[in-house]
């Protein structure tokens, strides 16, 4: 059963095949089976077989949903009322949220089964998964190596086939580049389409969550349960949410391809880049024209992005003083010891640098010169997008500069790891979507191509992803031990 997508499995569980109770058993067992990954940090099989339950009775009455009965895990930064929201992190390690996120709440009336909650890095803070307080997750493809961040532990879990599907989020790649590190699907919508409401925030104007699946045409049917305005998250945008499903066969003759040749330079491992550029090649014979294009701003999204992020994540990470909810230390001496110790034990090494480097970019003196510059960067770096965006339909490139790293490689190193989300950090600066998909392997680790459209284009991506998929095997292989 594990081999299938979501769209066969939903159309087995409607036929009667197996129930989503034998289902939802069959992956609990594989989750017990594959420890090792440690992409989960909460498995809860009482609440999925319960809800495996009610699942079968609505494929049985006929009010069921493409997701009814399908078994999803989502990341740990999502509130479960009743099951405990980590976030990664020692803060919140027994922090059960009084309510739900509005994805989990939508996933809940598709009547989909929760299989438990995945692992991440600390307060989505990481690009290797190995900031998490709960230890790091293990690549399927070579447990030696990371599986990426901070979804690590959604994409290992889709990859690896512990879950039919995974939620993620992404603040400056953490769905796409953990999505390319593992082989699977994985989508970052344009700002503002999901609702960020009990989702824990990072850096609020870049945060957005979105599906990571095995193949295009599942990520169309996560998405179209995700999206959609809501007025709980003031920046949720109220338009109406298309049919992601019914542009997927469109043809792609005639599709306008940009390449930036920064994505192509120096950086980019020559066996990944031939991977791509055989990739670009399928689109050519699908009919796509390939137009050559120059974003001059994209080399100074790095540097905006680690002004920006972390001065929201100071901000954001100000709530957790260990008066209110998370992690409170033992035996404080006054208020001033409390809020200390708390946070001093609570969060994590990464967590405090990004707390540091964000109090010091937004105090008086270095406001104007890094958060207003890096704000002004920022503007540049979406009018290159706009302006590319206004030639071609949509920007093809890679999304990391090489496979995944080994485990311990980049940890004593920020830089080198910050530089790992170079060809993603900019879409989220810019707020468009984008996704990657698998697109061949070099060394027998997993090789993503990215794919980048204008404002509120994903049912066009979804549709350019599919048909990639609908000419390539790539998405459909499954690492050696999962089988
Ligand atoms: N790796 C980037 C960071 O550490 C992006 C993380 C994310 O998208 N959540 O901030």
């Amino acid at each position: 059963m594990h081999t299938k997508t979501l769209i066969e499995i939903s159309l087995d569980l409607q036929a009667k095949t197996y129930s989503s109770v034998e289902l939802t058993q069959f992956f609990l067992n594989r989750i017990d089976q594959h420890q090792q990954l440690n992409s989960y940090i909460t498995v809860t099989p009482e609440l999925a077989l319960a809800q495996a339950k009610a699942a079968d009775q609505r494929l049985a009455n006929g009010t069921s949903d493409l997701l009814t009965g399908i078994p999803i895990a989502q990341k740990d930064i999502f509130c479960t009322q009743g099951v405990i929201t980590t976030c990664g992190s020692k803060m919140l390690a027994n922090f059960n949220a009084p309510y739900n996120a509005t994805v989990v709440e939508k996933f809940n009336q598709a009547g989909a089964v929760m299989l438990g909650k995945l692992n991440m890095d600390e307060f989505a803070m990481g690009s290797s998964n190995e900031t998490s307080y709960f230890g790091s997750v293990k690549n399927p493809w070579n447990i030696n190596t990371v599986p990426g961040g901070s979804s690590g532990g959604s994409a290992a879990a889709v990859s690896a086939r512990l879950a039919v599907c995974a939620t993620g989020t992404d603040t400056g790649g953490s769905i796409r580049q953990p999505a390319a590190l593992c082989g699977i699907t994985g989508l970052k919508p344009t700002y503002g389409l999901v609702s960020r409401y009990g989702m824990i925030a990072y850096a609020s104007s870049l945060d957005q969550g979105g599906p990571m699946t095995r193949s295009a045409e599942d990520a169309a049917i996560m998405l179209q349960t995700m999206a959609g305005f809501d007025e709980k998250d003031s920046t949720s945008v109220n338009i109406p949410v298309p049919d992601y499903r019914a542009g997927l066969n469109k043809s792609l003759v005639g599709l306008k391809i940009g390449l930036p040749k920064e994505f192509f330079g120096e950086g980019l491992d020559e066996n990944v880049a031939a991977t791509l550029a055989a990739a670009i090649a399928e689109y050519r014979k699908l009919g796509a024209e390939i137009i050559d294009i120059s974003m001059p701003n994209l080399k100074l999204a790095i540097p905006a992005y680690y002004v920006i992020a972390p001065a929201e994540c100071s901000a954001n990470l100000s709530r957790f003083d260990g008066v209110r909810y998370g992690y409170r230390c033992d035996n404080p001496v006054d208020l001033t010891d409390l809020y200390t110790r708390s946070r001093g034990e609570g969060f994590g090494k990464e967590v405090k640098r990004r707390i540091l480097m964000g109090t010091y970019a937004l105090s008086t003196g270095y406001y104007d010169a890094y958060y207003l510059k890096a704000q002004k960067i920022r503007r540049l770096i979406s009018e290159d997008f706009k302006a590319a965006l206004a030639t071609v339909d949509v920007i093809m490139g890679p999304v990391t500069p090489g496979t995944a790293f080994g485990i311990g490689e980049k940890m004593d190193d920020p830089i080198a790891m910050y530089l790992s989300d170079i060809y993603t950090i900019a879409i989220n600066l810019a707020g468009v979507p984008a996704m990657s998909i698998p697109a061949g392997f070099v060394a027998g680790m997993p090789v993503g191509l990215q794919l980048i459209g204008d404002y509120f284009s994903e049912d066009r991506l979804l549709n350019i992803a599919h048909q990639y998929q609908q000419v390539t095997d790539w998405h459909n292989f499954i690492p050696t031990g999962f089988e």
